[in-house]
């Protein structure tokens, strides 16, 4: 039975492979003959039951931000199958699923008093979700104690709302940011990288995580929060805000410099946010980049497809932020110092 049969976006500066995937009884074929996986394309995922989702093709090892590879994550996470991941269903567990499965590929390591990387809750309308949570410690013991949080949430409304731009993209992000950071010296400050669930609830997730730390996270030794939400509709306005980016911040003094790298970003710096999972971090004195595009057409629209987005941009997006996180893991600034305990930072 064929359950997917895609080309990329019309829109994008490179034209993505063709892909076709096969649902047979044993699990998922993928073939994408001109895609990075070129030679090990033809793959087979064996799922757990018959009536699964399609699972994505296994992409440990694969170029961290790679417009195409971004874009098969994206085609998977908002393909009808997930319908658009809402908060205790099938689709929300197979993407979590796909999470914890690329975490666990990638070397990630988890939380010793959670289920494996799953911090399960449930949210305020009584579905049973959770935030997948993996690490890479830091090497420096001065500092290593110091946490900067990675972040993105995974769900979206469902019913047929698929949410490609919001927030599949950030998903995307956040795995490349994480296969890069594993393909690197360890930083000298502890890495986190955490998908939250029930985001569009009121950000749930990463209130979970803030309020009702698994033990190994201390909120006290978060210092920073990098969050992606909504980072693929970078062609609709041409600029990505790099939203709490505020004045005389240790995020702004790298992000000056970092930037002149990305000529082909135009990045917007020093506006604030309180619309995503920054708010519990930022609201109790930790300081956030919030990375996102404005998608004037297709915000919490059905139209919001994997299709249409903006992957070459997504995978600067992705590559810059990516920067700023060791950035911040490695920086000889006191990021302590940065931090103001139960004071709202942000920046309204
Ligand atoms: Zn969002």
């Amino acid at each position: 039975m064929l359950i997917h049969l895609g080309s990329g976006p019309s829109s994008g500066h490179n034209q993505i492979p063709l892909q076709a995937c096969i649902l047979g009884s044993a699990g998922v074929f993928c073939l994408r003959p001109e895609s990075p996986l070129r030679t090990s394309s033809l793959c087979l995922v064996i799922l757990l039951s018959a009536c699964s989702s399609p699972a994505p093709v296994p992409i440990c090892g694969e170029p961290a931000f790679d417009p195409d590879v971004m874009w098969s994550e994206v085609d998977y996470l908002a393909s009808p199958e997930l319908d658009g991941r809402y908060p205790g269903t099938d689709g929300d567990r197979a993407a979590r699923r796909m999470i914890r499965e690329r975490f666990e590929c990638l070397g990630l390591e988890p939380l010793a008093d959670l289920d494996g990387y799953d911090q399960f809750f449930e949210d305020s309308e009584g579905n049973q979700t959770g935030n997948v949570i993996g690490f890479l410690p830091g090497n420096d013991f001065a500092v290593r104690d110091e946490i900067v949080v990675v972040s993105a949430h995974v769900d979206h409304l469902g019913d047929g709302f698929l949410g490609a731009n919001d927030n599949a993209s950030g998903i995307s992000g956040l795995l490349s940011i994480a296969q890069a950071a594993t393909e690197r010296e360890a930083s000298r400050r502890t890495l986190v990288f955490a998908a939250f669930g029930s985001e569009e609830l009121g950000f749930e997730g990463s209130y979970t995580m803030v309020d009702d730390p698994p033990a190994q996270i201390d909120p006290d030794n978060i210092v920073y929060n990098v969050n992606m939400d909504m980072i693929g509709s970078y062609d609709q306005t041409e600029i990505v805000y790099a939203l709490g980016s505020l004045p005389k911040t240790p995020a702004m003094s790298l992000l000056k410099v970092l930037v002149e790298d990305y000529p082909e970003l135009d990045v917007g710096l020093g506006e604030p946010s309180d619309e995503s999972d920054n708010v519990p971090f930022c609201e109790r004195g930790i300081p956030y980049v919030f990375w996102w595009t404005e998608d004037p057409e297709c915000y919490h629209e059905r139209c919001d497809k994997s299709g249409r987005l903006d992957y070459e941009s997504m995978a600067s997006i992705a590559s810059l932020n990516f920067d700023l996180a060791v950035g911040l893991a490695d920086s000889a600034e006191d990021l302590r110092a940065a931090v103001k305990p139960g004071v709202d930072v942000c920046g309204f």
